[in-house]
């Protein structure tokens, strides 16, 4: 058995919410998995698709 550490990188999509700018994060999706539908707001119930992608 290895004794070395293992590493798994994560893709983190930081979203800000268009009606309360409440933040928050999902975590392993794509850019294709996050257009097209409507997402709500985990602080304010909004729900929206996302507007806007802004590169890091
Ligand atoms: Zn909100």
């Amino acid at each position: 058995m290895s004794t070395e550490h293992t590493a798994y990188i994560e893709t983190l999509a930081h979203v800000n919410c268009g009606e309360c700018d409440g933040y928050w994060g999902l975590s392993d999706i794509t850019k294709a998995d996050l257009s097209g539908t409507e997402w709500s707001c985990p602080h304010c119930g909004h729900s929206q698709p996302i507007g806007e992608f802004v590169e890091s």
